[in-house]
């Protein structure tokens, strides 16, 4: 007999499978020789209370045998004769368009401006050691897109848009580790997401979709008001029946084409600030309630939010046990973000701490760019955070409570960030304005959370691209651009996703209606 269950249990029962079958047969007032298996369906941790629960949804095989569970199985028939379709990116929105356009039976071919995985890891490396931002592959451009070096947080509240449990199942198939599908908040790892990027290739190259890379797209072909393709670097022209614009929010060149072309874009709302560094045990300890996180819990993470005035400050893309990374997409830009490895085991717990960015918080000699002035002032930030680091990749940093008190730091303690750090006055590298909110916001922070805020910690600048400036605006009944017919614009950087698994939430939605008028 199959019985379902939902359990609460101390984090050493849930961590010891006997232990958790004691207690199981105790609740099912059963004898516990008589129970042949237990699967579970969901894990969350609740830690609002010093006395930690885990909440696990559980299936329960009594006197009898389960019945064989596959992994999930998706098929991709052959189309290297079908319809082919254009897709600009090869991240997380690219690759979910293309193995969806599979199974809709199109040929899509990928153009993307950066290398495979494997040679990006290369120019990753020269970004830390020499201190070298190639222009098209970094920890933003390359195979798999801007989530591939990242820590692979497979969360969204995006559940309206799309199968998300779909997603977790084809990243599950082509080699993520089963847990992503119980867990209530899962995560890969930069250690395991370069394997899956390359087994999504190899899917999609068996089926006879295509694949190119250095391919970096510079023009569209417009006939009319509709798209018949597009044009490379090298003068290429490659054509199919519709183009998926994937190109992700740090194509800022993508935008200046959009504009050039006199091709609607929308000014949004983004955010920016800081990235905020703790030893993982002083998390752990607040997040635990002050006892160490012992053999049963995983690296504490936290989210935290704060209204200052009338705008958010928050955390964001939250890394336990990860290292802050240099994650600009070229020379003379610097940009931080997070990843961590999968066992989240580093010393480390880093987060993004962000104020939204409205337009009216643009400041004056940025208007001028129009409907890019989002984009620019983002990107002067970028600028400055380059220049306030000698024109290197090191990190300005201040310690956080310096930070908050407007105190330059005299020593900066040990990080994750390997280029390393140069203590810089924020006014350097921050607009006063997002200085002053964050250390508001941080301060709400403080005092709710005992310990956070303190000279053990660092803010490091500056955190730039947790989100799109613009919006490359489609229509909502076919999804395409609304002047541009064929044209979809697609995942983060046309403005209808944020993260890795609403992106590829998009890119089947798009390949979906790509599907429909197309077939
Ligand atoms: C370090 C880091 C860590 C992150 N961690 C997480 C996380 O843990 N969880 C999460 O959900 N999100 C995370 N993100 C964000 C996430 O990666 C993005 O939201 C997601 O990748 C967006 O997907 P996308 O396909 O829309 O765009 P992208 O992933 O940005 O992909 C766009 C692709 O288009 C290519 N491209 C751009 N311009 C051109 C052109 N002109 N011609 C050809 N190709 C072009 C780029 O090279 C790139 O490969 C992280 C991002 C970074 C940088």
């Amino acid at each position: 007999m199959k019985r379902e269950l939902n359990l609460v249990v101390s984090p050493a029962e849930a961590g010891e499978p006997d232990k958790l079958k004691s207690v199981v047969a105790g609740t099912l007032k059963v004898d516990k020789d008589r129970i042949f298996q237990l699967n579970v369906v969901r894990h969350s941790i609740d830690a609002r209370n010093p006395r930690i629960r885990i909440n696990l949804s559980l299936e329960v095989y009594v006197d009898e045998k389960p019945e064989t569970r596959g992994k999930p199985h998706f098929d991709y028939p052959f189309v290297g004769n079908k319809k082919p379709v254009v897709i600009v990116g090869a991240g997380p929105a690219g690759l979910f368009a293309a193995l969806h356009l599979i199974e809709l039976g199109f040929k899509p071919i990928i153009l993307e401006r950066g290398k495979p995985v494997s040679e990006r890891k290369k120019d990753i490396a020269a970004i830390h050691g020499e201190h070298l931002i190639h222009p098209d592959s970094n920890y933003g451009y390359g195979e798999g897109g801007a989530g591939t070096f990242s820590d692979g947080k497979l969360y969204t509240r995006s559940k309206k848009r799309g199968d998300v449990r779909k997603v977790l199942e084809v990243l599950n198939f082509h080699g993520a580790q089963d847990e992503i599908l119980v867990e209530a908040h899962p995560h890969i790892g930069t250690n395991v997401l370069p394997r899956v990027i390359g087994s999504i290739r190899e899917t999609i190259e068996r089926s006879g979709g295509a694949y190119h890379f250095n391919a970096r797209v510079t023009d569209l072909i417009l006939e009319n008001d509709s798209i018949k393709g597009v044009i490379l670097q090298n003068g290429e022209r490659v054509e199919g029946i519709a183009v998926i614009l994937a190109t992700g929010h740090s194509a800022r060149d993508i935008y200046h084409l959009l504009q050039k072309r006199e091709i609607a874009l929308e000014a949004k709302s983004f955010a920016l600030g800081v990235r905020v560094e703790h030893p993982q045990e002083l998390i752990d300890k607040i997040q635990y309630h002050g006892t160490s996180r012992g053999k049963y819990l995983p690296p504490a993470a936290y989210t935290m939010v704060e209204q200052v005035g009338d705008r958010g400050v928050y955390s964001f893309c939250m890394c336990p046990g990860g290292m802050v990374v240099p994650a600009a997409t070229a020379p003379g830009e610097l940009v931080v973000n997070g990843m961590s490895p999968s066992s989240r085991g580093g010393k480390f717990a880093n987060s993004g701490m962000v104020t939204e960015i409205r337009a009216e918080d643009i400041p004056k000699e940025f208007h001028k760019y129009g409907i890019l002035a989002g984009l620019e002032f983002q990107q002067s930030v970028e600028k400055s955070c380059f220049r306030a680091a000698d024109q290197s990749q090191l990190a300005p940093a201040q310690r956080l409570a310096d930070f908050v008190s407007n105190k330059k730091s005299s020593s900066l303690p040990e990080t994750s960030y390997r280029p390393g750090l140069i203590s810089s006055n924020p006014a350097d590298w921050l607009p006063g304005f997002v200085t002053a909110r964050l250390r508001e916001g941080l301060l709400k922070m403080g005092r709710k959370s005992n310990g956070y805020l303190t000279n053990e910690a660092i803010v490091l600048g500056a955190e730039t691209r947790t989100s799109s400036p613009l919006r490359i605006p489609r229509l909502d009944d076919t999804l395409e651009h609304i002047q541009i017919k064929g044209l979809f614009p697609c995942g983060e950087g046309a403005g209808y996703a944020g993260g890795i698994v609403s992106s590829a939430v998009d890119g089947e939605r798009v390949a979906e209606m790509v599907g429909q008028l197309y077939r």
